[in-house]
């Protein structure tokens, strides 16, 4: 079952690889004024399938970063799904997407700036951080993935490289390129979709039972939290097969020596191997660790600039 399962994953890697980097990685960079109202700034990211540019909108003088995709190098669906998935949503913690701009060979995401870039790369270089700034991070994921679900979209990618900051040190999510909404789900009252990173992926999705898709964020903001406290992956093979065989055992190696036990207990809790008893939203905003000075995060009306 794994080879298939891997062999699936390769599959998709290659896929991507063979129409993705011949296309947008060798052109040349874009600048000046886009669509008469945008000036290119700097480049600011390079992803799988899109670079990311940092640009001012010249009438309002906002900084905005825009996701420029080759339309050759992902379906057009899969783009305006993404696109159409992060209309849904207006939190303060998520990336807002502004508009969607196209020409006959690209299509622009103009969207939100998070200008301290991503968590991966503050924990490894900015660090080390108190356990009140980890709980601070995981209390404003938990608000945008509960915002995500209230409005019927589950991310399934959640990790540290998809958790911007904006320049307060505030999370940001992104990428919802593996978004999917409840229109998505199969009949059977499930996902089934194979997506995200290895070392993120619940049991559930990886043994094929078919999945919720807020179980298995959840379970991902548990992986999150596990790396925030411990620097490194609960699951952690030396390949993506063995950590998905890791995790499809479920036993998770919680450090003895993490204190204070409420937080042990909810590492544990989130990081459950069985969906059905897993800790849910609603539980863990009861939470005693989760709890300390959590304040509940207002949502704005509308932060639409542009
Ligand atoms: P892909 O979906 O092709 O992987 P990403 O969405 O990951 O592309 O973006 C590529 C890079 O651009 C990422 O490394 C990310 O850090 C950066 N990036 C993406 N969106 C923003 C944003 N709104 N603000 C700042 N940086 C961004």
């Amino acid at each position: 079952m794994f080879k298939h399962i891997m062999n699936k994953i390769i599959e998709a890697k290659e896929r991507a690889a063979d129409s993705n980097s011949p296309s947008l990685m060798k052109e040349e960079e874009l600048n000046g004024v886009l669509f008469g109202k945008y000036e290119i700034r700097r480049l600011i990211g390079i992803g799988g399938f899109a670079k990311v540019y940092e640009a001012c909108h010249l009438l309002t003088k906002q900084i905005v970063a825009i996701k420029v995709v080759n339309k050759q190098d992902v379906t057009e669906q899969s783009l305006s799904m993404e696109a159409a998935n992060m209309r849904r949503l207006n939190h303060p913690h998520i990336v807002k997407l502004y508009e969607v701009l196209t020409t006959e060979t690209k299509i622009f995401l103009v969207m939100e700036l998070a200008k301290g870039g991503e968590l991966s790369d503050i924990l490894v270089n900015g660090g080390p951080f108190s356990q009140d700034q980890y709980r601070r991070w995981l209390q404003q994921l938990i608000s945008a993935v509960q915002h995500c679900h209230s409005r019927g979209v589950f991310h399934r990618d959640l990790k540290p490289e998809n958790l911007l900051l904006d320049e307060k040190l505030d999370i940001k999510v992104s990428d919802f390129g593996w978004s999917a909404t409840t229109e998505d789900i199969r009949p059977d009252g499930k996902f089934h979709t194979l997506c995200g990173t290895p070392a993120y992926m619940a049991p559930e999705m990886i043994n094929r039972e078919g999945y919720n898709g807020d179980k298995v964020d959840v379970w991902q903001c548990g992986v999150v939290l596990y790396v925030l406290t411990f620097n490194a992956l609960p699951f952690n093979g030396p390949d993506a097969l063995t950590t998905m065989r890791e995790i499809s055992r479920g036993l998770v190696w919680i450090p003895h020596w993490v204190r204070p036990e409420s937080l042990r207990h909810l590492i544990k809790r989130l990081l459950d191997p069985n969906p059905k008893t897993r800790i849910t939203i609603d539980e863990i905003l009861k939470d005693p660790w989760f709890r300390e000075g959590y304040t509940e995060i207002k949502l704005t009306s509308c932060h639409l600039k542009i």
